[in-house]
């Protein structure tokens, strides 16, 4: 994708602090962090968002992203962490290359990731279960 910025950050055409490089992602230091540490783990091959991202990516990514949490709890003292993957518009993505959020958490922090519960119904739980099939 020629003008991704974050096809350019991960294969290094722009300049980040990269906490971990290897042959298929790049995990640096987001430039609006939420909290102390906030980065971001960013394959260097262009998929727009969770959907498009190929499944052997898929699986690594989840292995960096827990390695990277564990240097993030061990250098930094974080009391928590918060993994957040934003796809879409209407779900806060802005960037649309795809990008895990990790997000150092320490005690009231004020960092706002979070959201209003509201309540499931017998009505909705039944049309979810009816409408959504996973298979793998
Ligand atoms: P999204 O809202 O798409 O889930 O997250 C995009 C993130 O990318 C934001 O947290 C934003 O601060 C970060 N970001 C945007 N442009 C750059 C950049 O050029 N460099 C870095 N390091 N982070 C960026
Ligand atoms: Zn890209």
């Amino acid at each position: 994708m020629d003008n991704c910025i974050f096809c350019k950050i991960a294969n290094g055409e722009i300049p980040s602090a990269a906490l971990y490089e290897d042959d298929d992602f790049k995990v640096i230091l987001d430039l609006g962090p939420a909290a102390k540490g906030h980065s971001l783990l960013i394959p260097k091959s262009h998929a727009a968002n969770l959907y498009e991202l190929p499944d052997d990516l898929a699986q690594k990514a989840i292995l960096v992203a827990k390695k990277t949490a564990a240097a993030l709890r061990d250098g930094l003292g974080c009391d928590g962490l918060n993994l957040v993957q934003n796809n879409g518009e209407a779900a806060g993505q802005t960037v649309f290359h795809f990008h895990m959020h990790l997000i150092p958490r320490y005690k009231n922090d004020g960092a706002g990731v979070s959201w209003k519960p509201g309540k499931l119904t017998d009505e909705e739980k039944e049309e979810i279960l009816s409408r959504v099939k996973v298979s793998l």
